[in-house]
């Protein structure tokens, strides 16, 4: 590819450099693209010659499989963060935690509960990133996209996202390049109400209507994710994850009821979740409480793969991990709850080159 302002070339970046799985083979070619003009003539030019591309952020919710593979790794490195009033725009690559710092510093609250999560600014509409009882819906008012199919660049308002539960109509569809997000936050400094019971707990909320300084809520959010091995550290194996490797199952109320009495516990953590199409009520339940009651504890090991001592739900690569073995223990894991409860869970990564089954 000839010379792009805002490109650099690299050959020997592998997959397991730029993921936090650690995991993963060599792309024919990696393009870190600095600037949101450089990320669209370089995928423009890629498209309109039919290479196969891959988006990347922070490499945080990757599966990548090993060996060659077929795709050209676009990284996103337009990282500039702008705050106005109470608006913040920032870059597709901009660190999202280092999003949610700035929005601190300018004295702003509505971030403060997605703190410490990895990645990119980019790709948190992409996912609809959640946690503690937030999600980027929340505050996401539009994103500037770099349509796929039609090579066009425009602001697109979250409502035609299609944002629900860990779902966007960004993920697996490869429709848009995510070139900058823009948030709506609250000037007042003060966090959204608390909705996550260990986080309001800790922090002495009075009623499920308390707020505090956002800045406060960061801390202890923060704490939170460390001890659960939450918070990408290269030190640290239990975070070399994708995060939650499988979404929270919505099962019908029928099902949930059946899972609770197979589990043969008194209290099993069930959340309702609105109603399917045919107005049976959904509810939601705990994938990780799942793994545990289908006989795999934090630690459990399939070679160099295996779960993170601390949190049931991250499957970690323990160093030097092959993507079969993190894929033979994915497998096994959904297989072992499918068969003591008639659960299937679904894996919240992007697989690439392989899938779980494949
Ligand atoms: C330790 C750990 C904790 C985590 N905790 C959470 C959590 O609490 N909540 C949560 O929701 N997630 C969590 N995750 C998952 C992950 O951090 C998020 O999904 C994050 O938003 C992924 O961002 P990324 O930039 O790393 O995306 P990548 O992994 O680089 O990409 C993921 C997918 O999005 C696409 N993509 C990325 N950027 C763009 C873009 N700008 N435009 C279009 N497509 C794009 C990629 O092509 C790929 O398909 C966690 C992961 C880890 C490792």
């Amino acid at each position: 590819m000839r010379a792009i302002a805002g490109v650099q070339v690299e050959e020997n970046t592998t997959f397991a450099d730029l993921t936090t799985l650690h995991i993963g083979g060599r792309p024919r070619l990696t393009l870190r693209c600095d600037t949101a003009d450089a990320i669209v003539e370089v995928v423009r030019i890629l498209d309109s010659a039919k290479v196969p591309l891959l988006i990347v952020g922070g490499g945080s919710n990757l599966v990548i499989a090993d060996g060659e593979i077929d795709v050209v790794a676009v990284i996103l490195a337009n990282d500039e963060i702008e705050i106005k009033n109470n608006m913040l725009r920032a870059g597709a690559g901009a660190v999202w935690d280092e999003v949610v710092q700035a929005s601190i510093q300018a004295g702003l609250g509505g971030l403060e509960c997605l703190s410490g999560i990895p990645g990119s600014a980019g790709a948190t509409p992409v996912q609809n990133v959640g946690a503690y009882g937030a999600e980027i819906a929340d505050v996401l008012t539009r994103v500037r996209l770099l349509d796929r199919a039609s090579g066009e660049v425009r602001w697109e308002s979250a409502d035609m996202l299609e944002l629900s539960y860990r779902y966007s109509n960004l993920k697996f569809t490869n429709r848009a390049v995510v070139l900058e997000v823009e948030y709506q936050l609250r000037e007042d400094g003060l966090s959204a109400p608390l909705r996550f019971g260990e986080l309001a707990r800790r922090l002495g909320a009075e009623s499920a209507e308390t707020r505090f300084p956002a800045a406060v809520v960061r801390e202890e959010v923060l704490n939170l994710r460390r001890g659960k091995g939450m918070v990408y550290d290269p030190a640290d194996h239990d975070t070399w994850s994708a995060g939650s490797f499988f979404t929270n199952p919505i099962v019908d109320t029928a099902l949930a009821t059946r899972v609770h009495q197979l589990s043969g516990e008194e209290h099993m953590p069930r959340f309702p979740a609105g109603a399917g199409p045919t107005g049976e009520s959904k509810e939601k339940l705990s994938a990780a409480w799942l793994i545990e009651r289908a006989g795999f504890p934090r630690g459990y090991r399939r070679g160099q793969a295996g779960l993170s001592t601390r949190h049931t739900l991250a499957l970690t690569n323990r160093g030097g991990a092959r993507a079969q073995e993190l894929q033979a223990l994915a497998r096994e894991i959904r297989d072992g709850v499918e068969k003591c409860f008639g659960v299937r869970l679904v894996p919240e990564p992007v697989w690439v080159g392989m899938s779980i089954d494949e």
